[in-house]
């Protein structure tokens, strides 16, 4: 490459100017921010510029000014769709997951959907009392169903279960000691731990017993003056088998009412109708816990339950009293379209058969086997006719989805999946490039094959992932 290569090709270069008056970026403007278009124009000339004077690309040296022009207006284009496109976006969970942390854990049902749809649009009575005409409280329809779905006394909901079990400790125990099985010190992804929890709370932690086992009269040697509470944390996310022995939040009550001492069950994933029926396990649903009697009962909005993020507490009048005019209650508060979707949701459990059918983390989870055999079927038919034999095989198999969200770990859900041999492309590209697509389509690599599991992709989804699977093996 020599000098007048360059000086050359520097003045067939379009200016900032030059490309603003181009049809195709007149019409970008119209339809996106003038500051937008503006700096991808310029980067995308700058880009040119560099590349010309790097002399990098040879077939250049002939480029005329159109060429300069086309391919500077292309990578403008591809610039400001990039910036334009919101970060968070739609993505098709085919894992297999259900509850899936990253991918935002559960989905709303219809009537909450609505609910949240109604209260974002208009303005709404979330603190007006509209028979008397005074201030109202935000919390006191999710109290009322609260109370009447799982026998409690009182209820109280917040941002999340991580905030409601910080509200609980400084509540309950800030300052003094709350006593904990070294079996139960669990981590949640995103680094909720419960020593480090109970630190931020104010309140010290002792730990007792040891990882596998935790005997009542652990509890009681540790118990002092300065104990204010007895903990139990449920292990959702893992299990301790073998020569175990945890105590029970029953035994914990029991205890608690020897030396007068409030017990608090952080339950994780809370969930209000028993589905070991359907083949999941059986795990003591929040009324039951409940009725063990400790004070103070926690769980996630949205894992089990299905609903939106937040903190649910329920329990004995007197410590939910007390959380309500914690100060830290206002900081941790939850917003209208919470309210809504949370009330809309506990509203499905009044009816526990509808709300199995009508909570899509329910249905997925209780889904029958033979539908999902018959939906993988269809499904791959489907893939087949829009993608042709040719680009990629596709197969029905028995695979295991997983409840996910840190619930129940060691439930292995059999379930029907399509397996998909891409020719020409590893399964692990294809995976890859799915993930990038629009909408992104999640699936997990196995031998070498994706693995789309239908027990987390609906209907309406088929025709969008063959799509997306189309495009990548053009
Ligand atoms: C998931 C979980 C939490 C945290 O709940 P978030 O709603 O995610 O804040 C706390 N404790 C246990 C035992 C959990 O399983």
């Amino acid at each position: 490459m020599n000098e007048n290569y360059i000086e050359k090709s520097l003045r067939q270069l379009p200016s900032v100017d030059e490309v603003l008056r181009d049809g195709r970026v007149t019409e970008m403007l119209k339809k996106h921010p003038r500051s937008v278009v503006i700096e991808a124009v310029r980067a995308a000339v700058a880009g040119e510029r560099k590349e010309i004077l790097a002399c990098g690309v040879t077939e250049q040296q002939d480029q005329k000014k159109e060429e300069y022009l086309y391919r500077v207006v292309e990578k403008a284009a591809a610039a400001v769709r990039r910036s334009v496109r919101p970060n968070l976006r739609r993505v098709i969970n085919a894992t297999g997951v259900v509850l899936h942390t990253n991918l935002g854990r559960a989905l709303l049902s219809d009537r909450a959907r609505e609910a949240v749809n109604i209260v974002a649009a208009n303005y709404s009575n979330l603190e007006l009392d509209l028979d008397t005409g005074r201030r109202g409280s935000r919390y006191s329809a999710l109290e009322s169903l609260l109370s009447s779905l799982t026998g409690a006394e009182d209820a109280l909901v917040v941002n999340n279960n991580a905030a409601a079990v910080l509200l609980a400790l400084s509540t309950a125990a800030k300052g003094r000691e709350v006593i904990v099985s070294r079996g139960q010190l669990v981590e949640i992804g995103g680094s909720f731990r419960i020593p480090e929890v109970m630190a931020q709370s104010g309140a010290r932690l002792v730990e007792v017993g040891s990882t596998n086992k935790t005997h009542p009269d652990d509890y009681r040697r540790a118990i002092g003056e300065e104990t204010a509470m007895l903990l139990h944390v449920h292990t959702s996310n893992y299990r301790i088998i073998g020569f175990t022995r945890e105590t029970s939040v029953s035994e914990l009550v029991e205890i608690g009412r020897e030396y007068k001492l409030p017990v608090m069950s952080d339950l994780g994933s809370g969930f209000l109708v028993d589905l070991s029926r359907f083949g999941l396990p059986q795990e003591p649903t929040v009324q039951e816990v409940l009725g063990a009697g400790p004070d103070i009962v926690t769980f996630s909005g949205d894992k089990l339950l299905g609903g939106p993020q937040a903190g649910i507490i329920v329990g004995r009048r007197h410590y939910i009293e007390k959380m309500k005019k914690n100060p830290l209650t206002r900081a941790i508060r939850i917003d209208k379209m919470t309210v809504a979707a949370l009330e809309a949701t506990l509203r499905e459990y009044l009816d526990p058969e509808k709300a199995i059918s009508e909570i899509p983390t329910l249905k997925m989870l209780t889904e029958d086997r033979e539908v999902l055999d018959k939906r993988a079927c269809e499904f791959a038919l489907l893939l087949e006719s829009v993608i042709g034999k040719g680009k990629a095989e596709f197969k029905v198999e028995d695979g295991l989805s997983a409840v996910g969200g840190g619930a129940m770990p060691t439930a292995d859900l059999p379930t029907a999946v399509v397996a998909v041999s891409p020719q020409g492309i590893s399964a692990g590209d294809l995976q890859a490039a799915l993930r990038r697509g629009e909408p992104a389509v999640m699936g997990r690599v196995q031998e070498d094959r994706l693995v789309l599991d239908l027990r987390t992709i609906c209907d309406t989804e088929y025709q969008l992932i063959a799509e997306a699977i189309l495009q990548v093996l053009k």
